[in-house]
């Protein structure tokens, strides 16, 4: 009886490990396949290894594909050494040519748009997996000229952040309030507003492990978390050269981790000279650039200045 029962448990136990070995088999199978059919992607699983302060540049309307490769010729010196992880939001025609040419200095590059749906009759549009085959690895999504200019809405931005981590693209979630805003204070409900409806719904990987893994991590219970970034962008502080204080820049980063455990950027007139105060802040994991990443040497010596912030 003793003996049945003994070999009873093993039996359930063994079934019980065999499950779950096969699922890890299946799982680093999926996982094998998935990275082995884009040279982008191992490039960006290999390059995202540490925990490191995340440097972005949005290029916006900027440069044709000659310029942009010529930039990455240009950058790529400067970065040697450098420890920032560094990603740019290219123009879509520009997205090729500058995975080609980064792909020896670790750059990430990505999207400033794409649509929500896969494909279809969306003249002028594009979609997730497009930008993906062309050596995407993130998307900015909620831009506030993409809203303001655009006609956004959070519900749209919602389906996109669902569509870019259906299609394996990291999604920088842009948030932010107006002046007029911030003077009714009501900072803290914007933002809280713009980032739940954005992620309702999506299973959010911790800030710890996001910056060192890829898009989309399969958990050995099979369950998926997904890796995504926030970058808080005050709209009047954005191409404006009216950079938020350290202080507004600390205490609006502490409502979005309230809401997003995930990595953080600041954006809104970052330059040579106020990254290193910015970046010191706390709760502040990266910073994103416009204007100021347009040039080669400016946006080298932001990252230099962000690559001393020791991420806890
Ligand atoms: C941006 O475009 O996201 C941005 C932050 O622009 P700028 O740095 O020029 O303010």
């Amino acid at each position: 009886m003793i003996v049945t029962e003994i070999r009873y448990f093993d039996r359930k136990k063994l079934t019980a490990e065999i499950r779950f070995y096969f699922r890890v088999l299946c799982v680093s199978a999926v996982k094998f396949f998935h990275l082995a059919k884009s040279p982008f992607e191992l490039v960006h699983c290999r390059e995202l290894m540490s925990k490191r302060p995340i440097v972005v540049g949005n290029w916006k309307m900027h440069k044709t594909a000659l310029d942009a490769v010529h930039y990455v010729e240009a950058i790529t010196p400067l970065l040697q050494g450098v420890e920032s992880q560094i990603f740019l939001a290219v123009p879509f025609p520009s997205i090729t040519p500058v995975a080609q040419a980064a792909r020896k200095g670790g750059i990430l590059v990505g999207a400033q748009n794409m649509h929500d749906a896969p494909e279809g009759a969306f003249t002028g549009e594009v979609s997730g997996l497009m930008l993906k085959s062309a050596g995407a690895s993130f998307v900015l999504l909620g831009h506030s000229e993409r809203r303001a200019l655009f006609g956004e809405s959070d519900a749209f931005i919602h389906r996109k952040v669902l569509r870019a981590l259906q299609d394996d693209l990291i999604p920088i979630l842009c948030v932010g309030e107006t002046w007029e805003e911030r003077e009714e204070g009501l900072t803290e409900k914007v933002l809280h507003r713009q980032l739940s409806s954005a992620l309702a719904g999506v299973a959010l990987d911790t800030p710890d492990s996001a910056m060192g893994s890829e898009p989309r991590k399969f958990q050995a219970d099979g369950r998926v978390r997904y890796n995504l970034m926030v970058a808080y962008e005050p709209v009047w502080a954005i191409g404006t050269g009216k950079s938020a204080t350290p202080a507004m820049v600390a205490e609006a980063h502490a409502m979005c981790r309230k809401y997003a455990p995930v990595p953080l950027l600041y954006g809104g007139s970052v330059n040579g000279e106020n990254a290193s105060q910015i970046i010191s802040q706390k709760n502040v994991d990266g910073v994103l650039v416009g204007g100021a990443s347009l040039s080669p040497q400016t946006f080298a010596q932001i990252a230099i200045h962000c690559s001393k912030k020791v991420l806890s």
